[in-house]
C-alpha cells in the first residue's frame, strides 16, 4: 500500500546506528532531523556519514535536515540538584555573566530590554511560572505563581512578550557553516519571529555554499507567538514549515495549539510548500511498546488535517524503540488514509493564482480520477512540479523523476511524492520511455495501466510545465 503521508525522525544516540537506521527507513522513514541542540560537531558528522551509508543501502533517498538552535533562552549554571522556588517568593534572575550568589543566571544577555513587568515567564516546559515585577538593569525580579525546581540549563518561555531578538544567533552561525560543508538538504530555523529571519539563513546559506549544487531548503519552526501572527509572510518566505508544538504549547495556550495546527497546514497547504507536525506524537513510545489511544488519534488526525510529514522527536532520539515506533506510525497513516474521512476535495488554487503549471497540476489529479491511472508522472528539475502536484493531494502517487539526488530528497518532505533520480532526457518520448522502465521494474505500473505524464516541452528548462497528457504503458 502506497503513503502518502511522510515520516521523519530525530536522530539520537537511539538509533543512530546503520543497523537500526536501515531498519527504520524499510518501516518507513523518510526523512531525519539532527538536533543541534544537542550532540557535537563530531556527532552530527558521523550521523550525516550513517545516514548516506542508510540511504545508499536501502535505495531510498532520505533527506538531512539540520535543526539549529536559535536563541533558546536558557538558566545558567545552578547546583545539579537544582534551587527549590516556593508560590509567592521574590526571585531574581541576572542575564548578566556577572550574578551575585543569590542570583539566577539566565544565559542570554539583553534580554531584560524586550521584557516589561506583568509578563509571564515559563521554566522547563511550564512546571515552573512566575511574572515580571520589575526590571532592573540587568535584573528581572519576579514573583513565583507555580513553584518547583529550577533545575540547571532549563529553557524559558515568554508567552506575553515580544522578544526583539533574531533568530540567527553566534552559534547557529557557525552551525550553518558545518551543515552546507557536510551537505544537509534542509535547514529548520527555530524561534522564527518573522519572514526577515528566513531571508537572513538564506543568505548565510548562500554564503557558504559554492553554487553548485541545488539550494539547501529553509524550514520556518513556528513556535513562537509571534510567529503564529506572521505566519502569511513567513510562509511566503520558507520552503516548508514545521509546527513545532513542544514550545508552541507553552507560547500559546495549550488548548489553541490543535486549531494553530490546523490554520498553519491551511495557510502552507495553500502556498504548496511542505508542512510538518512536530512533536509528542508517540511520546509514551519512549518507554513502551504501545502509544496511548490519545497518541493515535493525534498521529490519525494530523494525517486528516492532511499535513506533509510527521516528525518524531524524543521517541526515536532517545528513546527505547525507534523502529516500533516509525512502524506504528506508519500503521496508523496507512488505516487513516484509507478512510473516507480521510478523503480530500480538490483544494483551493495556489496563493498565487491560477498560472498554466498550476492548471496543468491541478488537471492533472482531475484527470487521473477520472481515468483511473495507477500515477502521475512528472519530470522536475527543481522539484517545485513536484511539490505543485502534491498540492492537488490526488490520491494515487506522485512519481518525480528529477536528474538531482538533492531535489529528491528534499521532495520526500512533500505528501503523496515519490521521488526519484534519473539521468537528464532530450526529449518527451525519451523521458516517458525512461520512466516508464522504472515504474515497471518497481511493479508500480504493467502493461496496459494508464498513467498521467505531467512534463515541460522543451525538456530540461526549470519552470515551464506546459503539458499533461494519459499514456497507456507498454
Ligand atoms: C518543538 O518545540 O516542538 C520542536 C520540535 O523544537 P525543539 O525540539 O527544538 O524544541
Amino acid at each position: 500500500m502506497f503513503r502518502h503521508t511522510k515520516i521523519g525522525a530525530t536522530i539520537g544516540p537511539s538509533c543512530d546506528t546503520v543497523e537500526i537506521l536501515t531498519a527504520m527507513v524499510e518501516a518507513g522513514l523518510d526523512f531525519a532531523r539532527l538536533n543541534f541542540s544537542h550532540g557535537t560537531y563530531e556527532t552530527h558528522a558521523a550521523a550525516i556519514k550513517t545516514l548516506r551509508a542508510v540511504e545508499e543501502k536501502a535505495g531510498r533517498y532520505l533527506a538531512v535536515m539540520q535543526d539549529l538552535t536559535g536563541p533558546r533562552i536558557r538558566l545558567g549554571d545552578l547546583p545539579e540538584a537544582g534551587l527549590a522556588v516556593k508560590d509567592q517568593d521574590l526571585i531574581t534572575f541576572n542575564t548578566s555573566p556577572k550574578f551575585a550568589a543569590s542570583e539566577i543566571p539566565v544565559n542570554f544577555a539583553g534580554l531584560e530590554q524586550s521584557l516589561n513587568p506583568g509578563e509571564r515567564i515559563l521554566i522547563d516546559d511550564g512546571r515552573v511560572e512566575v511574572t515580571i515585577e520589575k526590571i532592573s538593569g540587568t535584573n528581572i525580579i519576579a514573583k513565583v505563581i507555580q513553584g518547583g525546581q529550577l533545575l540547571p540549563h532549563k529553557g524559558l518561555n515568554f508567552p506575553d512578550s515580544v522578544l526583539n531578538i533574531p533568530a540567527l544567533q553566534e552559534k547557529d552561525l557557525a552551525d550553518v557553516a558545518f551543515g552546507v560543508k557536510h551537505g544537509v538538504d534542509t535547514i529548520a530555523l527555530s524561534f522564527v519571529k518573522d519572514a526577515g529571519d528566513i531571508l537572513a539563513l538564506r543568505e548565510l546559506i548562500n554564503k557558504y555554499s559554492d553554487g553548485k549544487e541545488r539550494p539547501i531548503q529553509v524550514i520556518a519552526k513556528i513556535e513562537r507567538h509571534e510567529a503564529v501572527r506572521n505566519i502569511d509572510s513567513i510562509v511566503a518566505a520558507a520552503d516548508g514549515i514545521m509546527v513545532a508544538r513542544g514550545d508552541l504549547g507553552l507560547e500559546l495556550l495549550e488548548a489553541e495549539v490543535p486549531l494553530i495546527q490546523k490554520k498553519i497546514i491551511d495557510v502552507a497547504k495553500s502556498a504548496g510548500k511542505p508542512v510538518i507536525v512536530a512533536t509528542q506524537l508517540l511520546d509514551s513510545m519512549q518507554h513502551s511498546r504501545r502509544p496511548s489511544r490519545a497518541e493515535v488519534s493525534d498521529v490519525a488526525n494530523a494525517v486528516i488535517d492532511h499535513a506533509d510529514a510527521l516528525l518524531l522527536t524524543n521517541e526515536t532520539a532517545a528513546g527505547d524503540f525507534p523502529i516500533e515506533t516509525i512502524k506504528t506510525m506508519a500503521e496508523i497513516i496507512l488505516l487513516t488514509e484509507a478512510s473516507e474521512y480521510d478523503d480530500t476535495p480538490l483544494p483551493k488554487a495556489l496563493a498565487g493564482g491560477v498560472t498554466v503549471d498550476v492548471a496543468i497540476t491541478e488537471l492533472s489529479r482531475v484527470l487521473a480520477e477520472e481515468v483511473h491511472a495507477k500515477c502521475i508522472l512528472a519530470g522536475s528539475l527543481t522539484g517545485e512540479t513536484g511539490r505543485r502536484i502534491s498540492h492537488t493531494r490526488p490520491t494515487i502517487p506522485v512519481m518525480v523523476a528529477t536528474e538531482d539526488k538533492r531535489t529528491a530528497r528534499q521532495l520526500n518532505l512533500s505528501w503523496g511524492v515519490a521521488p526519484f533520480v534519473m539521468l537528464p532526457c532530450k526529449s518527451i518520448e525519451e523521458f516517458v520511455n525512461n520512466a516508464a522502465d522504472y515504474l515497471k521494474q518497481k511493479q508500480i505500473v504493467v502493461p496496459g495501466d494508464r498513467i498521467i505524464i505531467v512534463a515541460g516541452e522543451p525538456v530540461g528548462q526549470a519552470g515551464n510545465v506546459n503539458l499533461v497528457e494519459v499514456r497507456e504503458i507498454k
